[in-house]
């Protein structure tokens, strides 16, 4: 492992990289690892190889095993004909996260958080989450065979709280304002010992590098002109952007993709913000929306992406549940089912090139960040078709 820094996204202070702070201490904004100059692809068989096998040089300061690999990444890019043509636009991929491990883009930061946590000494790991991250995080906890906590809100459905459980994390229920979990349990991890990876922590965004990769490769280095990414706290657009960074300064691509984070209306203080020209986001009141995976309401990567993005020349949109659930159904009619937080993606490129943002050439990739087979209580928000017959009439409605 080389020597390297953290540095904070906001005022530029350096951190040395044994430190194990998250946000900066003189402003409270969240550090970021030094970007790589000179990485290379590790040219491999990728049936065998993995992720931060072939990137590896991507990640010089981790003590990088394939042990603790579950198969996280090269999900496929997708191409649809169909949707190019009816969003009126030059052409749209979809990365397909739900290819991943526990069916969502997670694992790629959880592998390297856990890593993280291991070269630092610890034996514990845990995380914050209501939904994609905290199964995440309990299947590695497990795979690695390391001790690990899951924190979440008191009011968790079934539904997601077993598809948790069965990984036999710590799994407790917290009863207590929500919102102030992240801070207390990155605290509390200090004392006892316990690796949180939470949403946004510089080792997790770190492993969301590797989507960027992949899609630069799935495209021939011909790279996308805008890249869609369903934002919430913030870390997977942050990791997917400075992934295109690496990439260029590699001199493997020439140019990065416009960035465009999507936000739910029903929860969307990245879009007020940008919206109102402020660098610094509110804390949005009383969310409510279906894209639940995308509902934080003071996202803690929340500034550092309105800086970001103003750096890169990207946007944030915000679009309605109904568009939403549209657009959920539309991805469906290719033969992809991504979470209702995901075909916010979608929404999105529709409404974009409607206002005329996007254009006729454009070429656009939608991030499909989860399975929609992990919230389907969506499902019944949906009219869906289904036909019920007796087997002697069977042959007349089939
Ligand atoms: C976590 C998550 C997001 C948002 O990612 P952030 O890094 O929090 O911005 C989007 N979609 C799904 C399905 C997620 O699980
Ligand atoms: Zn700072």
């Amino acid at each position: 492992m080389k020597d390297f820094h953290l540095i904070c996204t906001n005022c530029g202070a350096v951190y040395e990289g044994e430190t194990e702070n998250s946000k900066c201490k003189i402003c409270n904004e969240p550090l970021e690892l030094e970007e790589i100059r000179d990485g290379k692809i590790v040219q491999g068989n990728i049936l065998s190889q993995s992720i931060l096998n072939r990137y590896g040089e991507f990640y010089p300061y981790l003590q990088l095993s394939d042990e603790i690999s579950i198969g996280e990444g090269f999900t496929s890019l997708v191409y649809s004909e169909t949707l190019t043509e009816s969003c009126g636009i030059g052409s749209l991929y979809f990365k397909n996260e739900s290819e991943n491990p526990t069916w969502s883009f997670k694992d790629r930061g959880t592998i390297t958080g856990v890593m993280r946590a291991k070269d630092l000494g610890y034996k514990k790991i845990g995380t914050v989450s209501t939904g994609n991250m905290a199964t995440s995080v309990a299947a590695y906890g497990a795979m690695a065979g390391m001790e690990t906590v899951v924190l979440v809100k008191k009011e968790i459905a079934d539904e997601k709280l077993k598809p948790i459980a069965i990984y036999n994390p710590k799994l407790i229920k917290v009863d207590g304002d929500y919102s102030k979990l992240y801070d207390e349990s990155l605290k509390l991890g200090n004392e006892k010992g316990i690796y949180f990876i939470n949403s946004d922590v510089p080792f997790r965004v770190e492993g969301y590098k590797t989507i960027a990769f992949e899609i630069c490769e799935q495209l021939n280095f011909n790279v996308p002109d805008y890249v869609i990414v369903p934002t919430s706290a913030g870390g997977d657009i942050r990791g997917i952007e400075k992934g295109f960074r690496e990439f260029r300064n590699a001199g493997l691509i020439d140019r990065i993709p416009k960035m465009i984070a999507v936000q739910s209306s029903g929860c969307s203080p990245i879009y007020k913000a940008f919206d109102d020209g402020r660098m610094e986001i509110e804390r949005f009141q009383n969310p409510n929306t279906i894209a639940h995976a995308i509902e934080n309401p003071y996202p803690p990567s929340g500034n550092q992406v309105l800086r970001m993005l103003k750096r890169n020349g990207g946007i944030v949109v915000s679009v309605g549940d109904d568009e939403i659930l549209k657009a959920q159904k539309e991805m469906a009619s290719i033969g992809i089912f991504g979470q209702p937080a995901s075909a916010t993606s979608l929404a999105a490129v529709k409404k974009l090139s409607s206002q005329g943002y996007l254009k006729e050439d454009d070429r656009v990739v939608c991030i499909v960040t989860a399975s929609g087979l992990k919230y389907t209580a969506a499902l019944d928000k949906h009219d869906l078709d289904i036909i019920e017959v007796k087997l002697e009439n069977l042959k007349e409605v089939i």
